[in-house]
């Protein structure tokens, strides 16, 4: 029975109308769609309390009970129904706050109740609000079921009762219309090696648990599958990758690195900047071509890789390029790579949107002869025109702003695939990036370079704004810059840039009279006149820059020793962090001062308790995978590979992806085309789950 062709429309229960709010709000429209919406917790029903034994400590609980005394009593939004609940030991007050024309007509005063919700005091008198009622006779059944599943619903289902109660209601529709026959989708000997409940036990008990241990079987089988398929996918991917595809070969460390190395390298190397280019060049070295992902956090020195696996580029008589997402970085990039070169003989360009027509034809003649070596640009590098004579390594870097299909681009200009080392300072926990990037090899520098004082985070209410003004009046005094960063969230826009300019005024009219002059940047800026005010800033001209998060990604102006982010608590924690690495860069002691009104919700609260705690990007990382789940995770929309994880939690799950990636690592080393009799299974549901083929020569 194919269960991804069967509509629940048609199931008892369902219907025209709950089908279409199930498919509009949740996505689900199949039966399989139903069968992996799983309980995201579990209530215990096993236990029948008398109403004397409840306080208003215990969680949720069922009591046997008469209900009498229904009364509406209050008006407007005071308005509320109430009721007494009683058995032979005591009464309690059951509240509800909408719902009475249906709760007039579903009580009658003899009947018995199976009352389940969460009691509590209220006046000295216990109560239990929005109780769940249910004729006692009637929900007998349920009343058994020792451990019961709890669906999280949406407030539109909410609003048409399509509750939780309801989809386990369709849950065993389902299983009674199928009969439990679940085909399996994992073979004999793998279940049996792997100690797994089958697939038609552990669905059923993910729903209807027998037992606490059957629930912890059924979840572990239906994770462990889960992850298993994805890193499969993923890791055959590369396996085959490595099978199928030459790489030009980096064998020989030459003039331009040495001498680079020895005589002009401007600082030492850290031990992680080290240990990643040994990495690379290994790659490089290997035959095989290189797709790499260079993780670091903000300051880690990445550029400074970069130049140097350039060069060995160089020395292996190839070309390279570095491209940046914005005009500025890649100026900036620019700068720094031809002042780090600048007593060499290497031929260093950019090339970007503004490039004059003179220049580019002259570049693109000297890209095409192999004059020019070492190209640093934007998305100008991806236009027909541009032609290398013999390209071997492609840098790409913040490469969350990059599009898959831009990147397609730059590997299709040439036969054999130039090596591709893509940078990024957004950390990405190790989970999340084995099921992302599982295809890309990854290097990690875990280390900042020496003597950079760890930047330190305030949270500040706005009531305190004067005082935070002194404060950045006192380090411009010392002959520091500031940055004061506004949020600019796209559904209230205009709003937003109303904020921005009001709060430009404000700064200007405290720091004007003081002597003391403001850039502002924004996206609605023409390109050429943010470049000027950011220039201005770079170079000193100005002291201040309010601006918005076009700032976030890579701007360096070592004398910044403020950043003060406003309405701190609209932000997501991977963009705070980037923001906060603007500063910190230089020798001196730098601050982060985040505000907010004083009102904020728990997560918000906990994001910028975290930024006050700690300045580790991956623990960050960590715990914004644990308060926002994997699909908002900044960069992996854009990635390429889509996660949507129906059971296993990434932020969780972290001991059960291992064992994954080592049982799917033990298939492809045997058989890493999946063609072998007993890998039939395995190459169907990969064919099945996988639909949209990815085309590896396409992600980087
Ligand atoms: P990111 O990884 O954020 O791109 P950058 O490459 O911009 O970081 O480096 C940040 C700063 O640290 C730059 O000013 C760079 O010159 C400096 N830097 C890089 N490597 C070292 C090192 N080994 N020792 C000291 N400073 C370094
Ligand atoms: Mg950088």
């Amino acid at each position: 029975m194919e269960l991804a062709g069967l509509n629940i429309k048609f199931l008892p229960g369902v219907g025209e109308k709950r089908a279409s709010l199930l498919a509009e709000e949740l996505g689900i429209e199949s039966y399989e769609d139903m069968l992996y919406y799983v309980p995201y917790k579990y209530i215990d029903r096993s236990r029948l309390y008398t109403v004397s034994e409840l306080d208003g400590q215990l969680p949720y609980i069922q009591v046997k009970a008469k209900i009498t005394n229904l009364a509406t009593v209050g008006t407007g939004k005071q308005m509320r129904m109430t009721a007494t609940a009683y058995d032979d030991t005591g009464a309690l007050e059951l509240v509800w706050f909408k719902g009475f024309k249906y709760l007039a007509s579903q009580i009658s005063p003899d009947k018995e109740y199976l009352i389940f919700g969460k009691p509590s005091m209220f006046n000295q008198k216990l109560n239990i609000v929005h109780p769940e009622i249910d004729p006692y006779d009637e929900a007998a059944d349920r009343q058994l079921v020792g451990v019961q599943a709890v669906y999280p619903t949406t407030e539109k289902m909410k609003k048409s009762y399509l509750t939780s109660k309801l989809i386990s209601k369709i849950q065993a529709n389902i299983f009674k219309a199928i009969n439990g026959k679940i085909p399996e989708t994992l073979p004999a000997w793998f279940i049996k090696r792997h100690n797994l409940m089958y697939l038609h036990e552990a669905l059923h008990n993910i729903h209807f648990p027998e037992s606490p241990d059957n629930l912890r079987q059924a979840q572990y089988r239906l994770k462990f599958e889960e992850l298993f398929y994805i890193q499969l996918n993923i890791l055959k991917l590369k396996f085959n990758r490595k099978a199928a595809f030459r790489g030009h070969v980096f064998g020989k460390v030459g003039a331009c690195f040495n001498d680079f190395y020895f005589h002009h390298l401007p600082f030492p190397l850290t031990d992680a900047q080290k240990r990643v280019i040994r990495e690379i060049r290994a790659d490089c070295g290997s035959g095989k071509q290189m797709n790499r992902l260079l993780q670091g956090d903000v300051g880690s020195g990445k550029t400074l890789v970069a130049l140097m696996c350039m060069l060995l580029a160089l020395d292996n008589g190839y070309q390279a390029c570095i491209m940046a997402p914005t005009e500025i970085l890649a100026n900036q990039h620019f700068e720094t790579i031809s002042e780090m070169l600048k007593d060499t003989p290497v031929n260093v360009g950019l090339l970007t949107g503004s490039t004059k027509k003179r220049d580019r034809d002259t570049l693109h003649e000297e890209l095409r002869d192999g004059r020019m070596q070492i190209l640093v640009g934007t998305h100008a590098l991806l236009e027909d025109v541009v032609h290398f004579k013999n390209i071997g390594l492609v840098v790409i870097d913040e490469q969350h702003r990059f599009g898959v299909a831009q990147r397609a681009k730059l590997w299709q200009k040439n036969t054999v695939p130039p090596h591709v080392l893509v940078m990024t300072a957004t950390p990405i926990p190790r989970t999340l990036a084995m099921t992302l990037y599982g295809d890309l090899d990854v290097s990690v520098i875990d280390q900042l370079p020496p003597g950079r004082k760890p930047v330190t985070t305030y949270h500040v209410y706005e009531s305190k704004r004067a005082r935070v003004y002194e404060f950045i009046h006192k380090e411009l005094r010392k002959g520091r810059q500031a940055y004061i960063v506004y949020p600019l969230i796209s559904e209230s826009e205009k709003m937003d840039y109303r904020n921005l300019e009001e709060g430009f005024e404000q700064v200007a009219a405290f720091f004007n009279p003081l002597g003391y002059t403001v850039s502002i940047v924004h996206g609605k800026l023409k390109a050429a006149e943010k470049d000027e005010q950011m220039r201005r800033f770079a170079t000193g001209e100005t002291q201040i820059l309010v601006a918005t998060t076009v700032i976030e990604v890579g701007v360096n102006v070592p004398n910044a020793s403020i950043m003060v982010i406003e309405s701190a608590q609209r932000f997501g924690l991977s963009q705070l962090h980037q923001l906060r690495g603007r500063v910190g860069r230089g020798a001196e002691q730098s601050y982060c001062i985040l505000m907010t009104s004083p009102k904020l919700s728990n997560d918000s609260r906990k994001r910028i308790e975290t930024m006050t705690a700690t300045n580790d990007g991956f623990e960050i990382a960590e715990a914004d995978l644990k308060l926002r789940g994997p699909g908002d995770i900044e960069g992996t929309q854009q990635s390429g590979l889509t996660c949507n994880l129906r059971v296993a939690n990434l932020g969780r799950d972290g001991l059960i992806l291992n064992e994954a990636i080592q049982a799917a690592t033990a298939i492809l080393e045997n058989d890493p085309f999946l063609q072998k009799e007993e890998n039939n299974t395995f190459a169907t549901q990969v064919k099945r789950l996988f639909k949209t083929k990815i085309n590896w020569r396409y992600i980087s």
